[in-house]
């Protein structure tokens, strides 16, 4: 498949240079395109065929369910009728933005999308270029993350054209995505809502505007024996590059690492980690200790950067299990394949 890349020109209005790719959504088409979490790999949620291509051209897994992307409350009520009281309020503090909700299904949308559960995610995201794109294809846009399944999840328009090239239609770049990590993704099934995936808009933030939520035990460890995923991303390793992550806890990163490290064994750690390490010595910094927005911003280009670099191990420094630190924790144990050194 013969794969158009357009880069986006932000000194130029924006529809003239997306008319193109939202066509090719509306025809049943694949098209990757920027959000503020990571690149998305989108085709039109409503489109049966266009959905199963998606799973192709990723080799995701069919039981594991996409998100709809949508520019306005219109396109929610295309894919559900029924939205909760706690939904609303979340929606109004924080869509647009990196905050995704689970809504019964409409009957008219594709099981396909969902994996054949009877709900769908939805998400309304904040970047430029995605809202115009989906506005102007006038259909909500599943998309998943632009990779190929299990990589880390490409946070630039070059990690999608690695991935994707020749496997979809058209790839939209625009840059680094703000972000880096993908969104909050939060059910309402049970008596309070309860987060299945940790993202930038945090615990303390959902609090704040509905009271008490809850934190699926899943984020931060692997599903037990035979236990069902509330959501099925849950259960899959997910995020790994190449080489083998081992995630570290506690005191004492930097002591710990410094003798290991060679041409082959490098380390991700916090800026001021580093700072304790020899110079010259393979170490990767993702961002100061206390700055965890930067630190979600890193991650997926530094573990894509390992394999490129040549490394076949990485011991990585695991950050804070609060706020968004929760999240990067949450991302970087699935990269690791769950395998922690507790210091
Ligand atoms: P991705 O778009 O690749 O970042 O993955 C989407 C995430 O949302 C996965 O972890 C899915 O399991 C989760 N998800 C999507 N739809 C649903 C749903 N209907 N119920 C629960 N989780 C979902
Ligand atoms: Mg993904």
């Amino acid at each position: 498949m013969q794969t158009r890349v357009t880069v986006l020109d932000e000194s130029r209005p924006l529809e003239p240079q997306l008319r193109h790719a939202a066509d090719t959504l509306r025809r049943g088409g694949l098209v990757a395109f920027p959000t503020e979490t990571v690149y998305g790999l989108g085709a039109n949620a409503l489109d049966r065929q266009a959905v199963l291509n998606i799973f192709a051209a990723k080799g995701r897994p069919a039981d594991n369910p996409l998100i709809a992307h949508i520019a306005s409350f219109e396109g929610l009520h295309r894919l559900t009728d029924e939205v909760d009281a706690r939904a609303q309020k979340l929606a109004e503090a924080f869509w647009p933005g990196p905050l995704t909700m689970i809504f019964t299904r409409r009957a008219q949308v594709p099981a396909e999308l969902s994996a054949g559960m009877d709900t769908v995610a939805v998400r309304m995201p904040s970047h430029p270029a995605a809202r115009a794109l989906i506005s102007l294809a006038g259909v909500p846009v599943a998309a998943p993350s632009a990779n190929l399944s299990g990589r880390p999840s490409p946070t630039c328009g070059r990690y999608v054209q690695e991935d994707l090239m020749g496997r979809v239609d058209e790839i939209v770049i625009d840059g680094d995505c703000a972000v880096g990590i993908e969104s909050t993704v939060l059910s309402f099934s049970g008596p309070e809502p309860i987060i299945l995936r940790p993202g930038a808009v945090t615990k303390e933030m959902l609090e704040q505007v509905i009271g008490p939520v809850r934190l699926h035990h899943a984020a931060t460890e692997n599903l037990k024996e035979g236990e069902k995923a509330a959501s099925p991303g849950m259960k899959y390793k997910h995020y790994a590059p190449e080489a083998h992550v081992i995630l570290v806890e506690g005191p004492g990163f930097a002591p710990f690492v410094r003798d290991k490290l060679n041409e082959t064994t490098a380390a991700m750690c916090f800026l001021e980690t580093a700072n304790e390490l020899p110079e010259g010595a393979p170490v990767f910094p993702y961002a100061s200790r206390s700055d965890e927005r930067s630190q979600g911003a890193r991650i997926f280009t530094l573990l894509r950067d390992m394999d490129k670099r040549g490394f076949t191990k990485v011991y990585c420094e695991a950050p804070e299990k609060s706020g968004v630190g929760l999240a990067v924790y949450n991302r970087l144990v699935r990269a690791a394949g769950f395998e922690v050194i507790r210091l």
